[in-house]
């Protein structure tokens, strides 16, 4: 799988907008515009790093925006935005990414399938970037005697508006970038242009707006409050097979048995499938795609990590959880003395109330391969409000 990364550029102080407060520090119910779009990257399965670019004088505001995220610490930007994308750019370049995203901070309702979209398309010698066909009839002006006439009409056929994420292959962009080191650039698109080399157009979004003017924030706020809050779901399964050991551990709690777990990290069953069913509500992918068994860091590691993770990840995209349900499927070791101690486990770790938690345990009547005590399964579903 390529490996993607985003760059997000927030580092423009926004004398457009008219107040002290940079747009993309502005709040739309609640929650800071950068901090929208920085959510969604972090949660899609196909991306693994996520940069902002910011003036380092909004630092502060910048850490309340990320704050519980999971992104590589900002860089500092330059004069011009070229400058800012080079800067990140050439900060990326210890996570060797092969594709890169680059995106404007001032765009929060960027979504999966756009981005899916452009990361489908981007290849060697090739960009890719969202954009909707321009609808209106286009004019070219000039001032005469203090007024502005119409001078004639620009042919609108073939004519787009663009939008970011813009996407290129990681290596090609960032020369581009220092080639043209100094210039002022509306987009990154412009440098493939120049060079000759294509953009491929995928469909953009009316709703992946920019936030420039006041009017556009009171747009942005009104399109939040109209979106209907929605529940979510989602499941997940995982079995670990039994091994030499004298504890398993379930939920977060040792308990003292026979045998242990065999498994990568401590190879707990139960909230492996709750980080799984948690990644499903959000479709962020699964377990082993933000933790891959064949990278040794997570050898033996603590499984909270992982859970704990996809909670951070769930509540960026400002979802609450509202339930989870678990049920582990052995004949051994029994599980109900233990309950209470994974409940409350679980209530410190999902900040949710113990009401809010089941552990469930079952046998399979001696049958299958929990039956003949081979492993042990596990179960789980949530429910979120997004
Ligand atoms: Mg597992």
């Amino acid at each position: 799988m390529l490996k993607c990364a985003v760059l997000v550029v927030a580092a423009g102080k926004g004398h457009r907008f008219g107040t002290q407060m940079p747009k993309q520090y502005q709040t739309i119910a609640g929650k800071m515009v950068l901090r929208s779009s920085l959510a969604t990257f972090c949660a899609h399965p196909s991306i693994q790093c996520v940069r902002a670019v910011i003036n380092m004088d909004d630092k502060a505001l910048y850490e309340t925006a990320a704050e519980g995220l999971n992104v590589l610490p900002p860089v500092s930007g330059g004069k011009t935005r070229q400058e800012s994308v080079l800067f990140g750019l050439e900060s990326l370049k210890e996570e060797n990414p092969d594709i890169v995203l680059i995106h404007d901070g001032a765009r929060p309702f960027v979504d999966f399938s756009l981005i899916n979209r452009v990361i489908l398309k981007v290849k060697k010698n090739q960009g890719a970037l969202p954009a909707v066909a321009v609808v209106d009839t286009i004019k070219k002006s000039v001032e005469k005697d203090g007024e502005t006439l119409i001078s004639h009409t620009v042919e609108r056929e073939n004519l787009w508006r663009v939008q970011t994420p813009q996407g290129f292959m990681f290596e090609e962009i960032l020369e581009a970038h220092l080639g043209v080191k100094g210039q002022e650039l509306t987009d990154d698109a412009s440098l493939f242009e120049k060079e000759g080399k294509a953009v491929v157009i995928v469909k953009g979004e009316e709703t992946n707006f920019k936030i420039t003017t006041q009017e556009d924030l009171q747009r942005a706020i009104a399109m939040v409050e109209a979106r209907k809050q929605e529940i979510r779901c989602g499941s997940g399964f995982d079995v670990h097979k039994f091994s030499e050991g004298a504890f398993v551990t379930l939920c977060g709690v040792e308990i003292p048995h026979n045998k242990g777990l065999e498994g990568h990290s401590d190879a707990d069953v139960a909230l492996h499938a709750l980080t799984d069913a948690l990644l499903g509500a959000v479709g962020a992918g699964d377990i082993g795609l933000h933790f891959p068994p064949s990278e040794p860091q997570w050898k033996g590691c603590d499984s909270s990590v992982f859970l704990k993770h996809a909670v951070g990840l769930v509540l960026g995209l400002g979802a609450e959880i509202l339930n989870v349900d678990i049920t582990m499927i052995c004949e051994r070791p029994k599980i109900g003395a233990y309950r209470l101690e994974m409940v409350e486990k679980l209530s410190e770790m999902l900040e949710i109330s113990a009401s809010r938690i089941s552990i469930k345990a079952t046998t399979t009547e001696q049958l299958g391969f929990t039956g003949r005590k081979e492993g042990i399964a596990a179960q789980a579903s949530v429910s979120l409000r997004i």
